[in-house]
């Protein structure tokens, strides 16, 4: 069996088929998804929904783009709203959360520059999340672009987040959590492993074969699949949307270039994702 991720069954794009969606995906091995939230409504359908599918968890958050919503305020009352949603059932971890430098053409932010103000609420905006799931004691789904940098110096940092643990609880020294999408260099993969992270691998891995480089020098064992659906789908649905139905061709990939056998790749990957979101 394999576990879809990182799959936005709670997007527009499947309102009108999420049954068949879900059933499909079934069919071809990919027995548990876990859809996570990028806002408040998405994170509620992505709750909504966990509690209609046995084989579907959620996760809740605030993704790091919305920080350019002049309407989104870093505070309380946000940490409130959050708190609520992630301590509904079925909710597995806090994400998808991060840090995201990339400026995105095509979108309704696509003027927005990144300037220091902003970085600095994207932090404010993570660090509230990510002190949340230390709290709740929920795991991490971490959205990272062109951020590594900082993204590491941050979490590296946790004297703030011991500080708002409960009294007396015995707690790692950060939440656990996985770097989805990965996308940053060898050299921040390698840190990210010895800090014990979780790398997740989408369907963008089939486009080029240079990401041999990096999806090899990720061990098995941290490795997690995902979809990130309805975007990234694999070659050779490329430019169709992608569904959680996709996994096997993302495993197919990690097989390829890490020498592993497939069912060696599913095997692991599925224990891995269990692992990391307790489902
Ligand atoms: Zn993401
Ligand atoms: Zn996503």
């Amino acid at each position: 069996m394999f576990i879809d991720t990182h799959c936005h069954l709670n997007f527009e794009a499947f309102t009108d088929d999420l049954p068949q969606v879900i059933e499909m995906a079934k069919e071809k091995g990919v027995g548990k998804i876990v859809i996570p939230g990028t806002d408040i409504a998405s994170s509620t359908r992505a709750v909504e929904i966990a509690n209609t599918y046995n084989n579907c968890w959620a996760a809740v958050g605030v993704h790091p783009h919305h920080a350019k919503d002049p309407d989104l305020t870093v505070d309380a009352d946000l940490k409130q709203q959050l708190k609520e949603l992630a301590t509904k059932n079925r909710v597995v971890a806090m994400g998808e959360i991060g840090l995201d430098y990339h400026v995105y053409r095509n979108s309704k932010y696509e003027n927005t520059e990144i300037t220091e103000e902003l970085k600095q609420k994207q932090l404010e905006l993570f660090l509230l999340q990510y002190e949340l799931a230390h709290e709740l004691n929920l795991s991490t789904i971490l959205h990272c672009r062109e951020a590594h940098d900082d993204m590491i110096q941050t979490i590296s940092n946790n004297s703030r987040i011991r500080e708002n643990l409960p009294a007396g609880r015995q707690a790692p020294s950060r939440p656990p959590g996985v770097f989805h999408c990965y996308g940053g260099s060898k050299k921040h993969l390698r840190l990210l492993i010895t800090m014990g992270y979780y790398i997740g691998f989408d369907g963008n891995i089939t486009y080029s074969p240079d990401w041999k480089t990096i999806v090899s020098s990720a061990p098995l064992a941290r490795i997690v699949l995902e979809t990130d659906a309805p975007y990234l789908t694999p070659v050779p649905f490329r430019g169709k949307r992608n569904e959680p139905m996709q996994i096997p061709l993302i495993a197919q990939a990690v097989a390829e270039y890490t020498g592993a056998s497939l069912s060696e790749v599913t095997e692991t990957t599925t224990k891995n994702a269990k692992t990391l979101f307790k489902i």
